[in-house]
């Protein structure tokens, strides 16, 4: 992830989607994309245990009330009946299942729900209303899948709302073109209605919940990996990425590049403009060098006080020089005021100190930190405002035992 922009961090939370959803809010149940993808894709795989089980549980209210209704009701009505599972409910059980236990679950299941949950619902609905003729009430297995529709299918708010108002009409359809007593159709549309506002609003309001957490879940982790004065990422981020490029570059055998960027005398800035002057002026340089860094794997982080580190893959020498002057260049270019600078120029400048190494296994990627610091310090010896780079000094280097003569070597 790359920062730009101009607004980066005047707090943390500053140009991040999750903070800019939660603050707009979603009435509608609907993220900006691509929240809105990420979130769905979340749901859908976050909930393929809960889906497993209740396809199952969904199987087992079919035999359980097939072997009811065989008890209760003629034979001639039963067969009529077994035909009607067979053909709505056998199918779609059978898919459901076999999708959840393979690999195309997360691609199709939300399309399958789509259209099955109201032929599952239907087929419930018809032989709620064929029993209801043969003097058999079985509304409450309509209250049931509506239910289930609701919230046992994983389905978000506006799905299973369409999918529930679907299954009342299939029952209102099939009540009147089987002639059901017209006082039944009323007390069971009642009833109904009752049941789909009652699971439309519990929906909404978990899908709502749902949502808040997602949001503020991702939030959470984004601000962890953030800097709290400057908004770029922090000191963990820039071990996290450091370590898994070392491991990265020993198995693709690719030079890497550390850049450590120090300002010049900020001690001096502090002391001469005050902490709250010194805190802009390190966000001023943070922004400056994010939007410097151009590749989108090119991290700058904040290493630590007036410090910023970055660590360049697949990079050789020529590249990181070049990087490295268009970032001091860059901020020469904000031309901040200095003025109890001893050098000449009274403008803020960095130092930047920079290891080229081909890492190797069996080396820590500690050497490699060490050397970036050995050539920030020769920067700051040989008079500050340059650039510093060690390569070949690596092999000499045993890590631990830090050489200020080295800078005096390398000078
Ligand atoms: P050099 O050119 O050798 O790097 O000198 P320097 O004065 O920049 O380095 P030194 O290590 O002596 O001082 C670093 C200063 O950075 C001291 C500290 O107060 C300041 N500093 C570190 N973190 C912050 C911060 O978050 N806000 C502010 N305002 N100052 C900070
Ligand atoms: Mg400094
Ligand atoms: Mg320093």
């Amino acid at each position: 992830m790359n920062d730009s922009g101009p607004d980066i961090a005047a707090s943390v939370l500053t140009g991040s989607a999750h903070a800019a959803q939660l603050k707009r809010g979603f009435p509608r149940l609907r993220f900006e994309r691509p929240l809105e993808e990420e979130f769905r894709e979340m749901l859908v795989a976050e909930s393929l245990p809960q889906i497993r089980r209740n396809l199952w549980i969904a199987a087992v209210f079919v035999v359980a009330i097939s072997w009811l209704t065989h008890r209760v009701l003629d034979a001639g009505v039963n067969r009529q009946l077994d035909a009607i599972r067979l053909v709505a409910f056998g199918p779609l059980l059978i898919l459901g299942l076999s999708l959840a236990h393979s690999p195309w679950y997360s691609r199709f299941y939300p399309a399958v729900c789509l259209v099955g949950a109201p032929i599952f619902g239907a087929g419930v609905a018809v032989i709620a209303v064929i029993a209801a003729t043969h003097g058999v009430s079985l509304i409450a297995t309509v209250v049931l899948v509506t239910i289930y529709i609701y919230f046992m299918m994983g389905m978000r708010f506006y799905p299973a709302m369409v999918s529930a108002w679907l299954v009342f009409s299939s029952y209102l359809v099939a009540a009147f073109v089987l002639h059901m007593r017209s006082s039944e159709i009323l007390i069971d549309a009642g009833v109904l209605i009752f049941a789909n506002v009652m699971g439309a609003m519990v929906c909404y309001s978990l899908e709502h919940a749902n949502r808040t957490n997602f949001l503020e879940s991702r939030l959470l982790t984004e601000t962890a990996s953030r800097d709290g004065l400057t908004g770029i990422h922090n000191r963990r981020v820039f071990d996290e990425q450091l370590n898994r490029m070392w491991t990265q570059g020993i198995r693709e055998q690719v030079p890497l590049a550390l850049m450590l960027i120090d300002i010049d005398h900020f001690k001096a800035y502090n002391d001469y403009y005050g902490h709250q002057a010194g805190d802009e002026c390190l966000r001023r340089v943070a922004h400056c060098l994010a939007r410097s860094a151009r590749r989108p794997l090119d991290v700058i982080t904040r290493y630590g006080g007036e410090e910023f580190g970055i660590v360049l893959f697949d990079a050789r020498r020529e590249h990181v020089e070049e990087v490295a002057h268009r970032l001091q260049s860059a901020i020469e270019a904000l031309g901040i005021r200095h003025l109890a600078s001893p050098g000449t120029r009274k403008r803020l400048t960095v130092s930047v100190g920079a290891a080229c190494v081909l890492p190797v296994s069996g080396r820590s990627h500690f050497g490699f930190i060490q050397l970036a610091d050995e050539a920030l310090y020769a920067a700051k010896e040989q008079g500050r405002d340059r650039v510093v780079i060690m390569d070949k000094e690596y092999e000499q280097l045993s890590t631990g035992a830090f050489r200020r003569g080295a800078a005096v070597r390398h000078g």
